[in-house]
């Protein structure tokens, strides 16, 4: 496996396996890699010949200074597991080599940032398509991975990708979850084991707003209060947000007469977590339940 942290080199490498007939595909992350991540990467190794991995904490992505310093880096593990799992190029550029100069030029990603995590991080969707672009530049891949975990950057992917032309066909991955239903993220990390307990509770309101869905409920407003309220009174615990909209878009619904995503922020003690999960009107409810 080749660990590369500039950007000329990558370039190299990326050519000589197109030139040798490989399909590239390449998993874009922030490290501190999970059982989510090693989901995009096993995906991408089934389907390409050779397989880049990126890690890199998008600075312009955090609207929180304190997010940023505190982000997990665990960059020995992560090499570890992308070897692991038959990664052939990892990708670790350090800040200076992805931005050298401030940029001019960020991309603004209108409407699809309005709601859900657009409206409560001011600038991180912009932040997100500035440095997917850039990525996309400099790796160049035929198929790109990202998980549904974060739907409304996968759908800002999408648009840009589409918007722009960029080459590259994008490939969804559903979510990985721990056995309590947890979605993996690198910053559970952060969870001490009595938070930890309780940030399934984001899921379960989810799971409580398909359930509702699929039995026939129209209204988000109904829909979403009901949901919101598994949520207990706990000092610990405070709800950034619960929407529902749709799925392409990210607009909020008014009414539930079609597939809508129901989509969470949750602060559990200075951990801000998200969850999501696709409601269908006219589902069978054959998903496991907590
Ligand atoms: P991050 O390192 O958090 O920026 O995530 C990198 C990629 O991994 C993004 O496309 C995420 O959507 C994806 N990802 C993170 N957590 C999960 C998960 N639990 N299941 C599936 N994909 C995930």
């Amino acid at each position: 496996m080749d660990v590369i942290g500039a950007v000329a080199p990558l370039r190299d490498l990326v050519a000589a396996a197109r030139r040798a007939g490989e399909r590239v595909g390449f998993v874009p992350t922030m490290g501190a890699l999970h059982p989510g991540h090693a989901g995009l990467i096993e995906q991408a190794r089934l389907d390409c010949g050779s397989v880049v991995v990126s890690i890199f904490v998008n600075p312009l992505q955090f609207d929180r200074p304190d997010d940023l310093q505190h982000y997990p880096r665990t960059i020995q593990a992560d090499l570890d597991l992308c070897a692991a799992l038959g990664v052939d190029v990892v990708f670790a550029p350090d800040v200076s080599e992805m931005y050298p100069v401030p940029l001019s030029c960020t991309i603004d990603v209108g409407r699809m940032a309005s709601h859900l995590c657009g409206r409560h991080r001011p600038g991180h969707f912009a932040g997100v398509a500035t440095v997917v672009m850039k990525l996309l530049q400099i790796v160049q891949p035929d198929r790109a991975y990202f998980g549904e975990k974060d739907a409304q950057q996968l759908a800002v992917v999408r648009r840009l990708v589409r918007d722009f032309n960029v080459p590259v066909r994008i490939e969804a991955v559903a979510t990985v979850r721990d056995r309590d239903g947890l979605a993996f993220s690198s910053r559970n990390q952060r969870l001490n084991p009595a938070e930890r307990r309780l940030a399934t509770v984001l899921y379960r309101a989810l799971l409580e707003a398909r359930r509702q869905i699929a039995e026939g409920a129209t209204d988000p407003e109904r829909v979403t209060r009901t949901a919101a309220a598994l949520v207990p009174p706990d000092e610990r615990l405070r709800l950034d947000y619960l929407e529902l909209v749709d799925p392409d878009d990210m607009q909020p619904v008014g009414r539930i007469d079609r597939r809508v995503l129901a989509a969470g922020a949750l602060w559990v003690g200075s951990t801000r977590l998200i969850d999501n999960v696709i409601c269908n009107p006219s589902a069978t409810l054959s998903d496991p339940q907590l």
